[in-house]
């Protein structure tokens, strides 16, 4: 997997709600099933691979597609791959049956434990002469930023090709540097559009302000950060892999033959139809991103 194999279609779908949807498919990313992980793992790749790393450590629940894609590069590239995984999101789903198949070392703990869990790995590791390269849950921190300020520039890209502009750009938003990236790729063309970020988890002000904290960790302080960052907590439903998305997630792949997940996709594109309605938008281009979690459609069709 490398850089240049991210490039995703932007494909328009349908008109909905009196707008123009078109849909940036990057759960079409070739490998391991894609997603917003895929691409931001690719950064994070580049730097394992160029360093002196024997070893990989990183965090996430049985659902995550994070920890997927980053078990199957890691087995690409011949390289062992320590997963912590938090007790309270330990059922099993084609996501973990995969992390299985890659042959992970998991530890199982309870969330509280987390954090001194992966301090005492890390430490055990580097005594036993390991060289470890730690990437945080859900590839946060400003390479996952990065990812998606990428993104955004092939967004950019499409749009002048097709001579399209688009209004809105929406998404499932949760430990947030695909949001992140994306504002910081809007400011530095000083576009103006809104981005809107579906929390799939997290409330406000603790989401948005975490998306903030990322957006300036990457760019710096910028007086427009704050009116750029739109972070929608309304569809939450009962929190993290809780939500009913059934109805949407069987419409969409009838109509458009497109899998999304009950998780982030499911919930992120009932939330954006929501958020059209609620704001009466009208004759507008809006932009959704997918951004993965194909076998996450498998466990909410069962
Ligand atoms: C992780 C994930 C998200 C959320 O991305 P963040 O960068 O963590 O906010 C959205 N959709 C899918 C399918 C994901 O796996």
């Amino acid at each position: 997997m490398n850089i240049e194999s991210m490039k995703t279609p932007i494909l328009r779908i349908d008109r909905i709600l009196d707008n123009e949807l078109y849909i940036k498919r990057d759960d079409l990313i070739p490998y391991s099933f894609g997603g917003n992980k895929a691409r931001k793992a690719a950064l994070f790749f580049e730097e394992i691979l160029n360093g002196e790393y024997d070893c990989v450590v990183t965090y996430g629940s049985s659902s995550s597609n994070h920890v997927r894609i980053v078990a199957n590069l890691c087995c690409s590239n011949n390289l062992e791959c320590y997963v912590i995984t938090p007790k309270e999101a330990s059922e099993t789903t084609f996501n973990s049956k995969l992390r299985e198949m890659f042959n992970v070392k998991a530890t199982e703990v309870s969330v509280e434990e987390v954090h001194d869990t992966i301090e005492q790995l890390l430490c055990d590791l580097k005594s036993e002469g390991h060289n470890p390269y730690f990437i945080p849950g859900g590839g946060h921190g400003n390479l996952g930023t990065q990812a998606y300020d990428m993104c955004y520039d092939e967004i950019k890209e499409f749009e002048t090709e097709t001579g399209t502009f688009f209004d809105y750009i929406f998404f499932a938003s949760g430990t947030g540097t695909t949001h992140a990236g994306l504002v910081c790729g809007m400011l530095k063309h000083n576009d103006k559009r809104t981005i809107v970020g579906i929390s799939i988890a997290r409330k406000n002000p603790r989401g948005r302000n975490v998306v903030i904290e990322s957006i300036k960790e990457y760019m710096g302080e910028d007086s427009r950060i704050e009116d750029a960052t739109v972070f929608v907590d309304d569809f939450i439903g009962g929190g993290y892999a809780k939500a009913d998305s059934s109805d949407t997630i069987k419409e969409v792949m009838l109509k458009y033959g497109i899998p999304l997940d009950s998780t982030y996709t499911g919930k992120a594109y009932s939330g954006m139809c929501e958020y059209i309605k609620n704001n009466r938008i009208k004759d507008k281009n809006i932009l959704f991103i997918h951004t993965g979690g194909t076998p996450l459609f498998f466990d909410s069709i069962q």
